[in-house]
C-alpha cells in the first residue's frame, strides 16, 4: 500500500511531536485523516526461543478535516495505545511497561 501525504497548514495539538504540519496521511471519502502521536516508544523484543516482536507505545489522537486548511470535523482527547504481539519474559514487561508508564505522564499533560 501506498502512503499519501497530503499537506496542510492546521496546527497540531501543543503536545504532538511529530513535525510541525505534518499532513493528512489517508483520505476518504468523507474526510482527510492524519494522527498527533508523542511518546511514542518502539521497542524490538526478540524472546528465548528466537522469535521478534515489535512492541509500540504512545499517545494517539486522530483527527478528521473536511478540507486541506479544515474545517476540523473532529479531533478528541489522546488515548494511550499500545500496540504489542507476543510472549514476553519478566524483562520486556517491564520495558513495556516503563514505556505505557511514560505514556502516561504525557497523556496527564495533554489531557489537562
Ligand atoms: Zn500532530
Amino acid at each position: 500500500m501506498k502512503t499519501i501525504t497530503i499537506p496542510t497548514s492546521l496546527p497540531c495539538p501543543s503536545w504532538c511531536t511529530r513535525p510541525a504540519g505534518h499532513g493528512f496521511d489517508q483520505a476518504d471519502v468523507e474526510y482527510l485523516t492524519r494522527a498527533h502521536t508523542a511518546a511514542v516508544t518502539q521497542l524490538e523484543i526478540i524472546s528465548v526461543e528466537g522469535f521478534s516482536s515489535h512492541v509500540t507505545v504512545g499517545i494517539m489522537s486522530v483527527e478528521n478535516a473536511v478540507d486541506v486548511d479544515g474545517p476540523v470535523a473532529d479531533l478528541g482527547d489522546p488515548n494511550v495505545y499500545l500496540d504489542a504481539d507476543g510472549d514476553f519474559t519478566g524483562v520486556h514487561a517491564r520495558q513495556i511497561a516503563a514505556a505505557l508508564l511514560n505514556a502516561a505522564d504525557v497523556w496527564d499533560e495533554a489531557t489537562r
